[in-house]
């Protein structure tokens, strides 16, 4: 496809897909948006380590070409006021991969989330978030070395559809009419109405992706995070939903806790990944006191938000921790925390959130030694005290430097 203002590298090639997997030359081309706010700075120092990452690990043999795709105020700069150009879409579909800064969503104006655009244009069903812990990160946990779990968050349906009716509206009073008069239903005047669509199809392609990811890894457990005693027909039919999936699809290489119990006398098979369910809010009790118990989180949209953020804390907080969003094969990687406008071009933030995510990237395409060398420098440089600011005002004796010079002391930790 022909752009207007993307410039598609000629040294590179794209990313396909190839009976059901995703074929990956050694010179892809991978999709970028740099962000807003802070998003300079942690983009160029990540894209170095990255960079010197892959040249460490294949010496010259593999080799990323990144093509700068554009949205939020760098796009309305770019196209003419246009913050979420057509083309961006156009281009993460066609190239399959990317990964991107902050975005600033401005406040007022009926602007939408851009993020939320591109989750929902994209249908990127998955958030993917991986939350464990690197040896000298502060925590505000005793034992922050048992956390390791990744959320598996849906993301297309639940509270966050949308459909919502503001009280006073003449489409409130008409469902509220309905609802009472037809339905049944018992609630006080005035009151503000939200629907909460979850079905067995957004379920089902989420506890798929969750379990098929346990697999590919040798993880021990998929538990479905739910409120099902209470939102019976939602959240417990995510639940039961879920169950469904993996004995229909997985039956061969999945148990459910009942059977690990009166099967297997509490012994995990080899080979088998268990599939077990926890209430949403005794999970987060859980999750703090016995994380070993748990392996993949898979929940709907809002338990998953709340969760995701929760955990991050147990690990050094949103400024490390990566996420993903995630389609059949479309995959756009993200930092997770915001823009942090006051420290725009101050070179001054951590970049590990993006960093991170950049290597769920580079798993994602099947360069795991790049990955495992990102990480193990990483731990290195914060295990010699090398740290942003961030890090150093919970940490003794730490030495304070500029985002870039973070980058350089893990680069030289490859
Ligand atoms: P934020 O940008 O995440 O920043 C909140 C605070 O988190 C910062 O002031 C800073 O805390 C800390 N922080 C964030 N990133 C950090 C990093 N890389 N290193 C160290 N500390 C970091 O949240 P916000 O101020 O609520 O939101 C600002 C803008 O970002 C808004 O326009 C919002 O819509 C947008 N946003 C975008 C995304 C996204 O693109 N995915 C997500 C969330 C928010 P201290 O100052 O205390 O050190």
């Amino acid at each position: 496809m022909a752009f207007d203002k993307i410039v598609v590298p000629q040294d590179g090639e794209k990313i396909t897909v190839e009976n059901d997997k995703l074929k990956v030359p050694d010179n892809p081309v991978l999709a970028f948006i740099e962000g807003d706010g802070i998003g300079y700075d942690i983009m160029t120092a990540s894209k170095r380590i990255w960079d010197a990452a892959v040249q460490a690990a294949y010496g010259g043999q593999r080799k990323v070409s990144w093509m700068e795709i554009y949205a939020g105020e760098k796009a309305a700069k770019t196209y003419d006021g246009n913050y979420m150009p057509e083309e961006t879409f156009d281009a993460i579909q066609e190239f399959i991969v990317g990964i991107k800064g902050p975005l600033t969503t401005p406040v007022g104006g009926g602007f939408r989330s851009l993020n939320v655009t591109l989750r929902q244009v994209l249908d990127l069903y998955a958030c993917v978030r991986p939350v464990r812990w690197y040896k000298g990160v502060p925590s505000p946990v005793k034992e922050p070395q048992n956390v390791n779990m990744v959320i598996f968050r849906e993301n297309t349906e639940d509270v966050y559809a949308g459909i919502e009716y503001e009280a006073g509206t003449p489409e409130n009073a008409k469902l509220a009419d309905f609802l009472r008069d037809e339905m049944g239903a018992n609630f006080w005047e005035g009151a503000g109405i939200g629907i909460k669509p979850i079905s067995a199809f957004g379920t089902k392609r989420l506890v798929r992706k969750a379990i098929q990811y346990a697999l590919d890894r040798g993880l021990d457990s998929v538990t479905l995070v739910h409120k099902g005693n209470i939102q019976k027909f939602t959240e417990g039919a995510f639940r039961k939903w879920g169950y469904e999936l993996a004995k229909e699809e997985f039956g061969d290489v999945t148990i459910t806790e009942d059977e690990l119990w009166s099967e297997y006398d509490g012994h995990q098979p080899e080979g088998k990944v268990v599939i077990k369910d926890r209430i949403a809010d005794i999970i987060f009790q859980l999750a703090l006191l016995r994380p070993k118990e748990f392996s993949i989180l898979a929940c709907p949209n809002l338990n998953g938000d709340y969760l995701s953020d929760a955990l991050a804390a147990q690990v050094g907080g949103v400024g490390i921790a990566p996420g993903a969003n995630i389609a059949d094969y479309v995959a756009l990687f993200e930092a997770t925390h915001g823009t942090a406008p006051k420290y725009t071009n101050l070179d001054k933030v951590n970049p590990g959130s993006l960093l991170f995510s950049g290597v769920m990237m580079l798993e994602y395409i099947g360069w795991k030694e790049a990955a495992q060398m990102v990480q193990d420098a990483y731990e290195k440089t914060i295990e010699q005290k090398i740290v942003t600011y961030d890090f150093a005002r919970q940490t003794e004796g730490a030495k304070e430097v500029k985002t870039s010079e973070f980058a350089s002391a893990v680069i030289s930790n490859l």
